[in-house]
């Protein structure tokens, strides 16, 4: 069993020929068919589908209208059913946004940061401009996801060519509108599987199946899931581990980590007293940083010294932060892991494709993730 680039590739295409996977489609429901084969194959035992029910969010066409003309956009989730609502454009650098619609940029803070901003400022909605074009046709792209704000507050996404006409509207009446949808009492799952151990101790393992709805997901994170795979047959086809290792293919991570909290609700004590959370999440993408963030100095000091072998020169980030399925594991009380190429920006656009993940990089990273996972699996509690 290599860590090698092809193997990785092989793994993570399985999950990307689903396309998309957004929740709330039937591309969620074969996905976690998938995942279920992909696990079973793997050598894992008791693979079985955890359920869990929550309000999904669907997104739907969305516009933005002004002085006649009217500008395709994405909604942010969890934006409502908007019929229209109204306001005079803004810049989010205005002194007074209340009652604007403001444009906001990508170039700036999280998106998430950014609505929580302007809804505390008083601004009626937010337009936010993904200040990108893509690497090899030129187009512009547009950045969807999730923004944090945990109400139903007006959030759209335009692509640059937008967010350059509405610049030019700055103080005239603009409508936003949004078909999005909301999924009363959707149920989605978390496929579960084991590695079982010899002794005691538990490792759980993370890395979401779910996906936005513009591209095959490939760096966020079929290459997460096919990592999983990777691993796991190299554990059941290597010496057994001392620890159980836990594989948690988790859903609804894209609309504020359901399918972490889910689990965690469901198994508090396990999920509080795992040795090591190892989160796998856009573990490598084309662009950006290699950063170690780890609730333990030995996993930091393993991952940099790993990943400097492999001719990649990391930084350490401190503790995992919370935009990621480690975090309801941390609140529960297990150290965790995750490191991955971060400030690609190009994620959660229609870019985010097989063809644009570098193997042999990716590869590596995925030596420094089982580094850190055998340190533990095979190691004394
Ligand atoms: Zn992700």
């Amino acid at each position: 069993m290599e860590l090698d680039g092809p193997t990785l590739m092989d793994a993570t295409a399985e999950l990307l020929d689903v396309g998309p996977r957004l929740v709330g489609t039937p591309a969620e429901v074969e996905a976690t068919d998938v995942v279920v084969r992909l696990f079973q194959d793997a050598g894992m035992q008791d693979v079985r589908r955890e359920a869990f029910v929550w309000d999904a969010w669907q997104p739907g066409t969305a516009a933005v209208e002004v002085a006649g003309a009217r500008y395709p956009a994405e909604p942010l989730s969890p934006t409502p059913p908007l019929a229209g609502v109204t306001g005079l454009l803004a810049l989010e650098t205005d002194a007074d946004v209340t009652d604007r619609i403001v444009i906001a940029t990508s170039a700036g803070t999280s998106r998430g940061a950014q609505a929580l901003l302007l809804r505390a400022a008083g601004a009626a909605g937010m337009v936010r401009v993904s200040e990108r074009h893509d690497d090899e046709d030129g187009g512009p792209l547009v950045e969807v996801g999730h923004t944090f704000v945990g109400v139903r507050w007006p959030s759209l996404a335009v692509d640059a060519d937008v967010g350059a006409e509405l610049r030019a509207h700055v103080g005239e009446p603009a409508t936003v509108t949004a078909a999005s949808e909301v999924l009363e009492g959707h149920t989605s799952w978390n496929v579960v599987g084991d590695i079982p151990g010899t002794g005691p101790g538990l490792v759980i393992v993370t890395a979401h199946l779910d996906s936005w709805h513009l591209s095959e997901s490939a760096a966020d994170n079929a290459l997460g899931v096919g990592a999983m795979v990777v691993m796991a047959r190299k554990l059941a086809e290597g010496a057994w581990p001392t620890a159980t290792v836990r594989f948690v293919a988790t859903g609804g991570e894209e609309q504020g980590l359901q399918g972490a909290l889910a689990y965690v609700q469901a198994h508090p004590v396990e999920a509080g007293s795992a040795q090591l959370l190892l989160n796998l999440d856009v573990m490598w993408s084309p662009e950006g940083t290699f950063v170690v963030m780890s609730d333990e100095d030995r996993w930091t000091d393993l991952a940099l010294d790993t990943a400097r072998a492999e001719g990649i020169q990391g930084v350490d980030g401190g503790s995992p932060n919370p935009s990621s399925d480690n975090f309801p594991f941390q609140i529960a009380g297990s150290p965790a892991f995750w490191a991955g190429r971060f400030g690609w920006r190009e994620y959660h656009t229609r870019s985010d494709l097989l063809e644009r993940l570098e193997p042999e990089e990716a590869a590596a990273s995925l030596r420094v993730q089982w580094a850190v996972l055998a340190s533990e699996a095979y190691g004394p509690r």
